[in-house]
This record gives C-alpha cells, sequence and structure tokens, in this order.
C-alpha cells in the first residue's frame, strides 16, 4: 500500500477551525513535521492504524499506556464486563477497595491508595499532601522534569503566574550537591522532593539513576521529616514489578502512577506509606469520574498481568534487540546516534543535530515504510512488541538511514518547535 496522509491532513484543517492550534498538548501539529500522522483510526497489539490506513508498528505505546498491547482481551474483557454492570455510579464499586488492596500488596512502601485520572491529578496532590504533612511550603524539583501540565508543573509558562510557583527550588537531576544546595535554600521550610525513577526528558539524552543521588533525597527527607515522592507516572511498571527505586534500595514516602496502571484506560493513582495516611486524609480531592468502576477493573487485571507474566523481561528483550539493530545500522551508514535510558523505554537523538531536523527526517522516513518512531520524546516498548515486529521495524530502519544520506542536506527544521523550545524552561 502506498503511504498517504490526505485524511489526516484534512482532518487537521477541520481541526484547525473548531479546536484551537487544531490540537494541543504534546499532540500539538507544531511540535513535529506537518506530515507526521497525528488521527488514529483504531489498535491492536503493538500496531496501530493512521486515519489514512496506514499500519505502523508503534514505539509511543500511545505516550506511555500501552504495557500489555493494544485492545488486551483479558484486560479489556475486565473493563467491559465492569462497564455493563456499572461505571461512573454514585460511588465507586467494590473493585476500588480489591485495587487499592492489590497496590498495597505489590508496592512495598505503599501502605495507602488514592485514584485519580491524569498523572497530574497524583503528582498534584502528593505536592498538597507533602505541605500538608510537614506544615512546611518548600518542594524540591529537578530542573526541566516533567510532573505534568497544571501551572505549578507545566513547562511553558504563558498564562502562568510566579506566585503559582512560589516556593518551588530547582536542583539538578542525579547530582547531590545541588540537592544539598537546594536544601540549604529550603532552609526549614523544606516539605518534600520530587524526583523520577531516571531522567527522561524530551529533547535531551536520557539518564539512568545515580544511587548515592537517590540515597541523599531519602537521607534528606528522613532529617527534615519531608516527604520523598517518587514520579513513576511515566516509569510504572515498565523498569520493575515494584517502585523502581525499591531497586536501588530507597522506598518514597509517595509515588504517583497513572498510564500503564490500567493498560490505556483512564486510570491515576497515589501511593503512600503509613507516615502520610493522616494528611492525605485531611486533604480535599476529588474529580467527577475519578470513581469510576471500569477503568479499575481493568487496572486489577493489568495488576495480575504485572504479576503473573514475564512481560518485563519481554520488553527488555525486544528493546535490546532494537537498540542492537539501530546502532549496527548507524554504524555502518556512518551515522552518530545516540541511544539513552533502558532498552524498553528507548531514546533515539542523533549527533549535531540542534533543531532536530535530521532525527525529524529520519524518523518520517521510518514512518513511511510502517514504524511510527519519535524525534525526540522517549518512546515506550510494549510486551506485545514481538522479534517479528522488532525485525519489521529494523527493515523501516535500514530504509530510513538510505533516505536521510540522500536527503541530507535538504533536511529543513521544523521551525514552530525550535520557538517553542527557547519559551521552555523549568
Ligand atoms: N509525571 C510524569 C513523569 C509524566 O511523564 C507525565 C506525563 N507525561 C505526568 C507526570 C503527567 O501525567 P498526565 O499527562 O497523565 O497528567
Amino acid at each position: 500500500m502506498v503511504w498517504t496522509n490526505s485524511k489526516n491532513t484534512e482532518l487537521l484543517e477541520r481541526a484547525r477551525k473548531v479546536i484551537p492550534n487544531g490540537m494541543y498538548g504534546h499532540e500539538a501539529a507544531h511540535f513535529i513535521t506537518p506530515e507526521h500522522p497525528q488521527f488514529f483510526e483504531r489498535a491492536k497489539g503493538a500496531r496501530v492504524w493512521d486515519a489514512d490506513g496506514n499500519e505502523y508498528v508503534d514505539y509511543m505505546c500511545a505516550f506511555g499506556p500501552n504495557l500489555f498491547g493494544y485492545g488486551h482481551d483479558e484486560i479489556d474483557a475486565g473493563a467491559i464486563d465492569q462497564l455493563q454492570r456499572g461505571d461512573t455510579m454514585t460511588g465507586p464499586g467494590p473493585v476500588m477497595v480489591d485495587l487499592a488492596e492489590k497496590f498495597v500488596g505489590m508496592i512495598d512502601h505503599a501502605d495507602w491508595a488514592l485514584f485519580c485520572k491524569n498523572g497530574t491529578d497524583a503528582t498534584t496532590m502528593a505536592m498538597t499532601i507533602a505541605r500538608a504533612h510537614t506544615g512546611k511550603r518548600k518542594i524540591l524539583l529537578a530542573s526541566g522534569v516533567y510532573h505534568g501540565a497544571a501551572p505549578w508543573c507545566v513547562p511553558f509558562k504563558r498564562g502562568v503566574l510566579p506566585e503559582q510557583r512560589a516556593h518551588q527550588i530547582y536542583y539538578t537531576y542525579n547530582d547531590a550537591d545541588s540537592l544539598r544546595d537546594a536544601v540549604k535554600e529550603a532552609g526549614d521550610d523544606l516539605a518534600g522532593i520530587f524526583a523520577t525513577p531516571f531522567f527522561h526528558e524530551a529533547f535531551t539524552d536520557q539518564h539512568l539513576i545515580n544511587p548515592e543521588y537517590a540515597k541523599a533525597c531519602r537521607e534528606i527527607c528522613d532529617e527534615q521529616d519531608a516527604l520523598l515522592i517518587v514520579d513513576e507516572v511515566r516509569t510504572g511498571f515498565r523498569l520493575s514489578r515494584d517502585c523502581a527505586w525499591t531497586e536501588v534500595g530507597v522506598k518514597p514516602d509517595l509515588s504517583s502512577w497513572g498510564k500503564a496502571i490500567a493498560n490505556g484506560h483512564c486510570l491515576s493513582a497515589l501511593l503512600g506509606a503509613d507516615k502520610a495516611r493522616q494528611a492525605a486524609g485531611e486533604i480535599f480531592v476529588t474529580g467527577s469520574f475519578w470513581f469510576s468502576a471500569a477503568p479499575m477493573a481493568a487496572s486489577l487485571k493489568t495488576l495480575d498481568c504485572v504479576a503473573r507474566t514475564d512481560y518485563l523481561e519481554r520488553t527488555i528483550a525486544a528493546g535490546t534487540r532494537l537498540r542492537a539493530g539501530i546502532d549496527e545500522q548507524a554504524a555502518r551508514h556512518g551515522v552518530e546516534i545516540r541511544q539513552t535510558g533502558p532498552v524498553q523505554m528507548p531514546q533515539i537523538l542523533f549527533a549535531d543535530d540542534p533543531d532536530f531536523r535530521v532525527g525529524s527526517g529520519w524518523t518520517m522516513a521510518a514512518l513511511r515504510k510502517g514504524a511510527y518512531l519519535h524525534p525526540w520524546h522517549n518512546m515506550f516498548i510494549s510486551a506485545a512488541h514481538h522479534e517479528s515486529d522488532v525485525d519489521a521495524t529494523l527493515d523501516a530502519t535500514e530504509a530510513a538511514f538510505v533516505e536521510l544520506k540522500r536527503d541530507w542536506k535538504s533536511l529543513t527544521p521544523t521551525t514552530a518547535l525550535m520557538e517553542l523550545l527557547e519559551t521552555t524552561s523549568s
């Protein structure tokens, strides 16, 4: 089938009339090359089909929620069964208690759970609980690290008042000295420290965790009676079957979860230790859809799959195969790339590509050959990415390297992206 994006273009044109900019947030059309397909008709396993009917091996996994494969029969059957009995009702279903018990049983640091809808709900709630628990104001955040799209954390500051970010102090991720400087600045007013399990930010290389930094976060919080918050929204169950920092011997007081916890059904969660239970019970948090039962039923099934299957090992095997294959191709074509982060959450960036024109050109060429990759955001591998999917991807990336070398001089940057990047800061 010949690749075309005419329906996608038509949809974007219609969207521009009724949706500001035609698209928003990380999906905004000006973030990527204009030909990039943005509307999808359907998805199954590791594959998505765009509005024009093109089929792709998908490495975005809905930007994280797809962990076991799109349309996973067992997980979806759990959700559908609950949906038919009742979803958004006057109160939650019994499944809410089952799910909270399941999380508490699986995540070592957790003694309680609160459920919500988006990652931002969970991170915002964590911040409020840290302040309620300590009676203090200062929150330490690693600069440039994404925790959501509320005024306190959104990376673009248009419409945000400095007052909405008052009492936030920034430090450098993985750098215990910089963390200690920030702690000094907080004085006797430190409420909490936020950290992600590893450094996984857009437009830049990813960095694995330095255990000394993770331990310093814990020690400082203990000394100051502040709360340590690990933001697992993007990483949850992709690095570990527990909270990822448990693997380096550090238990947080709170952890925020979202994306993959219900394999694409709409649910997020904040998990906490006993220490923070009272404060969590004293703040007022809620939402019209936070108690919906069907996503919780999906999550219960997802957690079963996490505990019962070798999904994690399979995502690592597929990621290792992809990384080795792309490294081999790049070396053979004499193109310098950097593949960073855990293999199951790959980031692929090109050397000497400050405006991402090379990465965008390569990604677009692979896309036309059936692999949906991203030029500057970390990607995700699901348990439905089989060897054959990876091999089909490598055929696409091989063709993309050939095209890249042919078209190198005529590549152009996405100017709107560069303008937006200039306005970004923590
Ligand atoms: N924290 C992290 C680490 C994230 O990656 C994200 C989403 N990309 C969020 C919080 C916010 O989650 P949501 O978009 O569901 O609000």
